[in-house]
């Protein structure tokens, strides 16, 4: 089959009037050319060549759509309609369509695990583990050793195991997913409805919304579940537990507060107090530990945040946690707990729609795996090594690269160190800050300074590796923390064009 102007591309090859009019002359419609006619310029031939005929003959068509509008309203100069004009604007927008929409940025707002960028940085091993693995065909769901029917859970159970203590673990696509599914599974499905146990006990103080639409109210009616609230804001006591729970309980859960922190007069019932209280009514209970971390920070010194292993020894049945957080893996959420509790949430039907697929599962195992040598994991995991990253070391690079930054932005800006203040990210450790240090950049005239810091900041976004820093106090901060010593000459060989940007 002949599309209708393929013959045409196959034609002779034409060429414009060469009798173009002056450029500062407004077009008119009429001046345009034809969509086969411009294919047939020989300067487009190597474009059809090299990106094909349905490619090209679309976006020839889309750029004389939108040079008609412009014509039309008589906003567009001649000039536009001259061949290599033509021609460089058809190359470009072949070249935008092609252009990936998700790119790698530079990180220098100061928040190592950024939600909007993509969180935690994968470490070399995940990064080279998935390429192995994906290449070709794998033994996701499949038995070497039995030489049959696998389970993809089995790729990480005992990793998990071994790092957690638990005796069974699962995983899903992110930590809302293991949320939804644990407690659909334990208080929200067919089961727990015939059962007439579908209530759910959360503090008052502990009913989070994490971003977006995850709000702990709706998940649990989501999951099919009765929330049930006890406590006040700031203070939830064992009996206020114990008072709740009925011939309609289902679960006794506790969420980890971890965007946000309650101060002053406060109380809250832990995880031991919270499953031996279930335990003596025969119930399960549940932690939600949002972040969490397979390690003790505070080893590193940093800020201490909950590990699944603490709310396993404290008697939790089931713990739930993000691959990307702090654990500093790929997106995904993990169940470990008994055998019981994940037997019936492996079990649960809606297991099959959440379930985590073979790219980040090999992703994950592999950081899993760099667990096992916790004395590397400060080198090997990014997220630990940005977040034990000395003080002196982030200094050192921002005076490094203060010369060069000095010298792109010297048109509008001065440019300084400063010691900054960054944050963790991802909801962990609210409250805590990371002392560091960053190139700050200031408007040199006062008047129009905000819109002057919003223009840098949109030069610095508009980068073939895109920069994105934060404002501050009128000034825009570059925080050395997350540039890492090996990208360092990729931000510096574009600040040639930053300065061009903003001459
Ligand atoms: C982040 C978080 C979640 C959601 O985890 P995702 O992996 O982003 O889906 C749930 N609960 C808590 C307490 C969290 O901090």
């Amino acid at each position: 089959m002949q599309r209708p102007d393929e013959s045409a591309v196959r034609g002779s090859p034409a060429s414009l009037p060469p009798e173009a009019a002056p450029p500062a002359t407004p077009a008119r419609p009429q001046d345009l050319p034809a969509v086969d006619r411009l294919l047939r310029l020989p300067a487009v031939a190597p474009l059809l060549a090299e990106q094909g005929h349905t490619l090209v003959a679309t976006q020839a068509r889309a750029l004389l759509d939108a040079l008609r509008e412009r014509a039309r309203a008589g906003a567009l100069p001649a000039a536009e309609l001259a061949e290599p004009a033509l021609v460089q604007a058809l190359q470009q927008r072949v070249a935008q369509a092609l252009a990936p929409r998700l790119r790698r940025v530079l990180n220098l707002s100061g928040t190592v695990i950024h939600t909007n960028l993509g969180r935690a940085l994968l470490a070399d091993e995940a990064l080279a583990h998935v390429l192995a693995c994906m290449a070709g065909p794998n033994n996701l769901e499949y038995d070497l050793a039995a030489g049959g029917r696998g389970d993809r859970d089995g790729i990480v159970e005992e990793l998990l195991c071994t790092l957690t203590g638990a005796e069974a673990a699962t995983v899903v696509n992110n930590n809302a997913a293991a949320v939804l599914l644990t407690i659909a599974a334990l208080a929200g499905g067919p089961e727990a409805r015939a059962a007439g146990r579908q209530e759910v006990i959360v503090s008052r103080g502990e009913l989070v919304e994490i971003g977006g639409a995850f709000r702990m109210p709706d998940v649990m009616a989501a999951a099919g579940a009765t929330l049930v609230e006890v406590g006040t804001t700031n203070r939830t006591h064992p009996k206020d537990y114990e008072a709740a729970i009925g011939p309609r309980t289902a679960l006794l859960m506790k969420v980890h507060t971890s965007n946000y922190a309650v101060q002053g007069f406060t109380a809250a019932v832990d995880e031991a107090d919270l499953a031996r209280i279930a335990h003596a009514h025969g119930l399960p209970a549940a932690s939600d530990l949002g972040s969490g971390a397979l390690v003790d920070m505070a080893a590193w010194g940093l800020p201490a945040e909950p590990t699944p292993q603490q709310k396993l020894a404290a008697g939790c049945d089931v713990v739930s946690f993000s691959g990307d957080k702090l654990l500093g893996g790929p997106q995904a959420g993990l169940i470990v707990g008994t055998r019981a509790a994940v037997g019936r949430i492996r079990r649960f039907p809606m297991k099959r729609a959440l379930r985590v697929s073979k790219l980040p599962l090999a992703a994950l195992e592999a950081t899993l795996r760099l667990y096992l040598r916790p004395e590397r994991l400060a080198q090997d995991l990014p997220t630990l090594r940005l977040l034990t990253r000395p003080l002196a070391a982030i200094e050192a690079a921002a005076q490094r690269l203060l010369p060069a930054v000095a010298a792109a932005v010297a048109v509008r800006f001065d440019a300084g160190l400063a010691a900054t203040q960054g944050q963790i990210g991802s909801g962990s450790l609210p409250v805590d800050r990371l002392p560091s240090a960053a190139i700050a950049i200031a408007p040199r005239q006062r008047k129009g300074a905000g819109r002057a810091l919003d223009e840098l900041a949109a030069a610095l976004r508009a980068l073939p590796l895109p920069v994105l820093g934060r404002i501050a106090e009128h000034r825009l901060l570059l925080d050395l923390r997350t540039l890492e010593p090996r990208d360092e000459a990729a931000f510096v060989a574009q600040l040639p064009q930053l300065a061009a940007a903003l001459a």
